[in-house]
């Protein structure tokens, strides 16, 4: 072999192992490099063996040169180590990316967007009110005196009792605030926390929400109530869903009636959820009390309107099959993560 040769081969090796290292990612893949060019068995080595079968006159140019190939392979390893600082080995380069993961709204929330949306629809606004209220808006205005038996039916907690200063329990004193505040025709629906002095079980929180409803224009009947009321129905929960209106009473409104649809989860066949019933109750409506326009300076003679009232949470029960309402509040994310 002359020196030509050699040159040949070694040039080879360089092209292969510089090839070969640009396209290692990952730790483990560059110790392999290192083994095959500059390990007891490798490149390097298999050249070196070759010094044996040299000319004499030919083996200190052929030194300098293996050598040089050596520090050469040795400086690839080196910058190639560097360049990664996660070159150790237990890192798997190649392995995508985690996802970023992104928050999202609350069950509690989807729901009132999505019933929110619905009544938009029909050219509802949306409002709010506070959430600390005065006797008056919360009960006297909505027909309901001091004494009344119906306010034993909220149980109320008072900040101020003798101020008469109170946590809301029900959404209805902002329908008393929006018709104080303009004037007929009025399409709104309302929506917030509510406070009641219930203990916690399945069924019942201290806090929860409520959507309240009314519409007062002329010549507003009962027909107008139950065509806004089924559309809702129908659009939260499906086209199949019927429902139908049973006499009730609120002091507010009269007459007064109570909504109940199909049962979703038997389909009206009758099941425990709707005790063989077919059917669920859902919200409370009725048609406003001519005191209750009275009392905001509406002629009762004029104008006529309807107004509804529901729990959020029971229609996010009833719409995503939930079973127990405090699942809502205990931030467990892998319950809240199935509403994403
Ligand atoms: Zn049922």
């Amino acid at each position: 072999m002359d020196l030509k040769e050699l040159e040949g081969i070694i040039s080879g090796i360089l092209d292969k192992a510089g090839q070969e290292i640009e396209g290692v990612r990952e730790g483990a893949r560059l110790e392999e490099w290192k083994v095959r060019y500059l390990g007891r068995k490798g490149e390097i080595n298999r050249i070196f063996s070759l010094m044996p079968g040299l000319s004499d006159g030919l083996k200190r140019e052929a030194g300098r040169m293996m050598n040089d190939l050596k520090s050469r392979l040795s400086l690839m390893y080196e910058e190639k180590e560097n360049d990664s600082v996660e070159s150790s080995g237990s890192v798997n380069l190649s392995f995508p990316g985690k996802p970023a993961s992104y928050g999202h709204l609350h069950p509690i929330s989807l729901t009132i967007r999505e019933m929110s949306e619905i009544f938009k629809r029909l050219g509802f606004g949306v409002e709010a009110g506070p959430e600390i209220e005065t006797s008056y808006y919360n009960f006297e205005a909505l027909n309901i005196p001091d004494g009344h038996p119906a306010r034993d039916a909220w149980d109320t907690f008072y900040i101020n009792e003798k101020e008469k200063i109170l946590l809301r329990p029900h959404t209805s004193p902002v329908q008393i605030r929006m018709m104080e505040k303009n004037r007929p025709p009025l399409r709104v629906v309302s929506v917030g926390k509510c406070f009641r002095r219930d203990a916690v079980d399945a069924t019942h929180s201290p806090v929860f929400h409520q959507m309240e409803g009314f519409m007062v224009d002329r010549n507003i009947n009962f027909a107008h109530l139950k065509g806004v009321l089924t559309y809702f129905i129908n659009r939260m929960f499906g086209d199949g869903i019927r429902v139908k209106f049973n006499p009730s009473y609120f002091p507010f409104t009269e007459p007064s009636a109570e909504l109940s649809m199909t049962c979703i989860i038997c389909r009206g066949k009758g099941c425990s959820t709707c005790k063989n019933s077919g059917y669920i109750e859902v919200l409370g409506c009725g048609m406003i009390h001519p005191q209750v326009f009275r009392n905001v300076g509406y002629d009762p003679e004029k104008y006529s309107g309807f107004a509804f009232g529901m729990g959020i949470e029971r229609m996010a029960i009833i719409k995503l099959g939930i079973t127990d309402i405090r699942y809502f509040y205990q931030n467990d994310m892998k319950f809240i993560n199935q509403f994403s």
